[in-house]
C-alpha cells in the first residue's frame, strides 16, 4: 500500500510503497479513503510531542480518518453490524477499556490510551487495521472528504463547546467567543450556535477569510482581533453585544497571545475551554483568576459517544464543511501550508 510515513522528525515525510498491515481478531481493516490534515501532524513531525511521548519511527501521521471496511477479524461481533463495503470513521482515542475513564466512555482520556497516526498505523496510509470498538457506521451518502475532519477538527470543539454547556456558561442573555477561525473554530461557530442555547456567537481571527468563513457559518459578529488591544476590541465588542466582556470562551488556538487577550475579555464566573495547542505554556495572572471565579476548561479530542452525535447531526445535514481536498502526492506541500497556517478550513487526502 501507498504510505507517508516519518522516517526522521524535522524532515519530509517519505512517501513510499509498504505492506498492507495484519488485524487481530477483535479489529477491522479499513480501507483508508480520505484523511485530514491536522495541525498536530506538523506537530508531530516537529517533535512538539517528543517531550511527552517520544514515538519511535517510522510513523505513519494522520489521524482524521474514514473509509471502507475491507476485512473483519475473526472475533468481531454480529452486535458491531458491520459489513465488508460499510462506510465507517475511526474514532481517534483507544483506550484499553478497563479503567474508570474507558469505563464511562471516555477512552480518548485514558492513561493507557493509543492513537491512529502517532504509531506505526495512520491515515497517510491507504489501509489502517482499527479495534472494532472505535469504529463507527456512518451514512453512505456522506462525503468522504467531509467526514474525516469531523473525527477531530469537528469533534473537538463539538466537546469542548459541550463543556461550557454542562457548566451552565450558555443562555440566550450570554456571549460566546469563539478565538481561532481555522480548521477547528469554522465547526466551533456552527456548534456555538447549534448548543449555544441561544448566546451571542463572536467570532475572533486575524485574517479576513477566516472571518468572512465564521460570519457565513452564522457568528453574529466578528471581530479582527489583528494588531489591536483587550481595550479596543472591548469597545468593539459592547458596540457589537452590548457588553465588552466574553461569558463563554473556546480557544481554538492555544497561541500565547491569545490565552492573554482570551483571558483578559473573559467575565466574571466566565468558562473558558481551550481545545488548541498552538503554544505550550499557560501564563496568565492569578488574581483576576480567583477573584472573578472563573474556571478553565481543558478539552481534549472526543468520545465515541461525542462522535456519534456528530455524525447523527452530519447525516441530518446540519453541519457545513470548507474543505480542500489534495492527492497523496501533495502531502508534503500541504503540510508546508498547514506550518504556516496558510489553509482555510481542513485539507484532506483522498485516495
Ligand atoms: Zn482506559
Amino acid at each position: 500500500m501507498k504510505a507517508a510515513r516519518i522516517q526522521e522528525y524535522n524532515k519530509p515525510l517519505v512517501l513510499e510503497d509498504v505492506s498492507v498491515p495484519d488485524i487481530q481478531a477483535d479489529e477491522v481493516l479499513v480501507q483508508v479513503r480520505a484523511c485530514g490534515m491536522c495541525r498536530s501532524d506538523v506537530q508531530l513531525i516537529d517533535g512538539y510531542f517528543r517531550k511527552y511521548a517520544d514515538i519511535p519511527t517510522p510513523i505513519i501521521p494522520g489521524h482524521e480518518i474514514t473509509g471502507v471496511v475491507h476485512k473483519l477479524g475473526g472475533l468481531v461481533p454480529r452486535s458491531a453490524g458491520l459489513q465488508e463495503g460499510d462506510h465507517v470513521v475511526v474514532a481517534p482515542g483507544w483506550g484499553d477499556g478497563t479503567c474508570r475513564h474507558c469505563q464511562i466512555g471516555n477512552t480518548h482520556i485514558c492513561p493507557n490510551v493509543r492513537w491512529p497516526g502517532f504509531g506505526p498505523y495512520g491515515g497517510f496510509a491507504e489501509f489502517i487495521p482499527v479495534p472494532v470498538r472505535y469504529l463507527i457506521k456512518v451514512d453512505n451518502r456522506l462525503k468522504f472528504e467531509e467526514l474525516a475532519p469531523l473525527t477531530d477538527a469537528g469533534v473537538t470543539p463539538y466537546r469542548g463547546i459541550k463543556k461550557l454547556r454542562d457548566a451552565g456558561a450558555l443562555a440566550p442573555d450570554r456571549v460566546l467567543g469563539v478565538f481561532g477561525i481555522g480548521g477547528l473554530g469554522g465547526y466551533a461557530v456552527q456548534y456555538a450556535k447549534l448548543l449555544g442555547s441561544g448566546a451571542k456567537v463572536v467570532a475572533f481571527a486575524r485574517t479576513p477569510d477566516k472571518l468572512a468563513v465564521a460570519k457565513q457559518y452564522g457568528a453574529d459578529h466578528i471581530i479582527n482581533i489583528k494588531g489591536k488591544s483587550p481595550a479596543d476590541i472591548g469597545r468593539e465588542l459592547l458596540a457589537g453585544t452590548g457588553q465588552r466582556d466574553i461569558d463563554a470562551i473556546i480557544d481554538c488556538t492555544g497561541a500565547p497571545e491569545v490565552l492573554q487577550l482570551a483571558f483578559n475579555l473573559l467575565s466574571i464566573s466566565g468558562h473558558y475551554v481551550d481545545v488548541g495547542l498552538v503554544g505550550d505554556r499557560l501564563d496568565v495572572p492569578l488574581f483576576p483568576r480567583v477573584s472573578r471565579e472563573q474556571t478553565f476548561h481543558g478539552s481534549f479530542w472526543g468520545s465515541c459517544t461525542d462522535l456519534s452525535e456528530v455524525m447523527a447531526r452530519a447525516a441530518q445535514g446540519k453541519i457545513r464543511h470548507t474543505v480542500k481536498t489534495i492527492t497523496f502526492d501533495q502531502i508534503n506541500e500541504s503540510i508546508d501550508l498547514l506550518r504556516t497556517g496558510e489553509i482555510v478550513g481542513r485539507a484532506v487526502i483522498k485516495f
